[in-house]
């Protein structure tokens, strides 16, 4: 019996994956896969580019306790996230 190992991450904007994580079982935490999109940091703090949409999605880094490395920001400096369809 395989417990799940991978978790798939979806951008924000496009709903495309944007990173996945895969359980590693000897630190009983998650890691970011080899070929999700490197963690940048910029003025605003750290993000990762989608590679679907091209966009820049903000990455809030996890205290060093949680069992995932970061978290997809639930505010998103992009017009597009979190209101498609409402025009401002
Ligand atoms: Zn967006
Ligand atoms: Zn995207």
């Amino acid at each position: 019996m395989n417990e799940p190992s991978l978790k798939l991450v979806a951008c924000p904007c496009c709903r495309a994956p944007l990173y996945s994580l895969v359980w590693d079982r000897f630190s009983s935490k998650w890691q970011v896969s080899n070929d999700s999109p490197p963690l940048g940091s910029d003025a605003e703090g750290s993000f990762m580019e989608c590679r679907r949409c091209v966009r820049r999605v903000a990455i809030i880094e996890a205290p060093e306790h949680a069992e995932e490395p970061f978290f997809v920001a639930v505010r998103q400096n992009c017009r597009r996230c979190g209101a498609e369809g409402v025009t401002p």
